[in-house]
């Protein structure tokens, strides 16, 4: 985004204007009208930052107004090198209106830029209770407005930094809300051939779906660390992330700092994957049930830390999914041909040569990248539900993907029987019923068959699917 400086003159006449459209839907449908305007200082208004979060605080409106029932009678939005407008026709009591916009701007630490005028039906502006308070000392009233107590300088900084934080925050929320989701998710969906679901507890005898259930609810932290140490630079230590005091919470190497290598990262995820494991063990009673997906979600988790920032928000699942290669690849390649052959996985490698779910990562994830995310994305937009395009989602793994938990309880043999019968279920892009899937589903349990880093994958390609999703309703205008 291009940023541009204006003048005085365009700020009045942009304020005329203002006061024109707000007038216009008074009078048109008589009824209070929000006037929602970002509070930017310095000659330069809309910036890649203060535009997302006013695309933040449209949407906070427009749930506000789902929240409180309120009938929008119209709305309207202006995008202006003097800033963003927005403007909302309310068909509910001014108070009423007012008291939502002041609660928006009260909630969240970037509702201190937010502007959110109501204009009674008498054509004046509601006042505050409460008055706001300076963004840069943090004292209440307009004094140091009014007394220009602070450089323009300052000012900015304060805006900038308040932002960043803000969506920092954000993003930390959402992203452990989504890898949370996906594996809940992906337990739930059912039938799926050997696995824990609804139905039942698959070929497994010590797991069922409250043992996920616990297990999933006991990760919910790792993630959002994961995020956390892909955004540290090198020379943080601990985990004393962001720095109290520092000028901006954000440490990427934009900041003056040099980020941590790519290996660097993943080295220290290491640790942190050790304890999620921990973690997992103590929820499920010395279970395991998301091993895999401790270890590729949450490079996964560290990538996205590697590359977000304020501005765009979440990267690509590409540019993830490449950084995730990136961060394993060396020290995968490295580790697995004098690995001790401690995990089955290590022991298959040695055995079948396969190179299991981290040789997927190290290879950024072709099976997701290639098969499953445009199989699952495919099957919603033909009308499928979740649930179904998952169930589905699967089999496409499962008839592509080497997967360790197959060949360690089937052998060779066993593996490539798995294989046929889910390739043979989607040939030529057919789309199984849930009854087949259900049937498949018997053979899996009799031949005590478990897809386990399918079904691993799939969580993962669930998790992709939603973060794209986000960024697209978030960056929307
Ligand atoms: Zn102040």
């Amino acid at each position: 985004m291009k940023e541009q400086e204006i003048t005085l003159s365009e700020i009045l006449i942009a304020r005329e204007e203002r006061v024109a459209i707000q007038n216009a839907l008074l009078g048109k449908y008589q009824a209070p009208v929000i006037s929602f305007t970002m509070n930017i200082a310095g000659p330069v208004k809309v910036t890649a930052l203060s535009h997302r979060a006013f695309l933040w605080g449209c949407e906070q409106l427009r749930l506000g107004f789902v929240q409180n029932r309120f009938p929008v009678l119209a709305e309207k939005t202006r995008s202006l090198p003097t800033g963003d407008e927005a403007y909302y026709a309310i068909d509910a009591p001014a108070e009423q209106v007012k008291a939502l916009c002041v609660e928006i701007e009260e909630a969240v630490i970037m509702g201190r830029l937010f502007d959110m005028d109501v204009i009674g039906l008498d054509g004046k502006k509601l006042e505050r209770d409460a008055e706001r308070s300076c963004i840069v000392c943090g004292k209440p009233g307009r004094d140091c407005a009014s007394r220009r107590l602070h450089t323009v300088q300052e000012l900015q900084q304060a805006t900038k930094t308040n932002l960043e934080l803000a969506f920092l925050l954000l993003a930390r929320r959402k992203l452990s809300g989504l890898a949370t989701n996906a594996l809940l998710e992906e337990v739930a969906v059912t039938p799926k051939p050997g696995l824990v679901d609804r139905a039942n507890n698959g070929a497994h005898r010590d797991m069922d779906l409250s043992t996920f259930q616990a297990s999933a609810a006991a990760l919910t932290a790792y993630w959002e660390a994961c995020f956390r140490e892909g955004m540290r630079p090198a020379s943080a230590v601990g985990d004393g992330f962001p720095v109290p005091g520092s000028a901006s919470p954000i440490c990427h190497s934009e900041q003056g700092e040099a980020s941590m290598s790519p290996a660097q990262t993943f080295a220290q995820l290491r640790p942190l994957g050790k304890q999620a494991e921990r973690d997992m063990l103590a929820a499920t009673g010395g279970v395991n049930t998301h091993k895999g997906a401790i270890f590729t979600l949450g490079v996964l988790c560290g990538a996205i830390g590697r590359r977000w920032t304020a501005e765009e928000g979440f990267p690509s699942v590409d540019t993830i999914l490449n950084e995730a290669a990136d961060m394993t690849r060396q020290t995968l390649e490295a580790e697995l041909p004098d690995a001790n052959w401690h995990t089955a996985g290590e022991a298959l490698f040695r055995q079948y040569g396969t190179r299991g779910i981290r040789g997927e990562v190290a290879d950024g994830l072709p099976a997701v990248r290639e098969i499953s995310l445009p199989v699952f994305k495919r099957l919603l937009t033909q009308g499928l539900d979740r649930n179904h395009a998952a169930a589905v989602t699967l089999l496409h793994l499962i008839a592509n993907v080497e997967d360790t938990n197959l060949l360690h309880r089937g052998g060779k043999e066993g593996a490539a029987w798995a294989k046929c019968q889910a390739s043979g279920l989607i040939t030529d892009g057919s789309v199984p019923s849930l009854r087949e899937i259900a049937a498949l589903d018997r053979q899996f349990i009799e031949r005590n068959l478990s897809p386990g880093g399918c079904a691993d994958l799939l969580a993962v390609t669930l998790f992709l699917e939603r973060l794209e999703n986000t960024n697209s309703i978030t960056i929307q205008n």
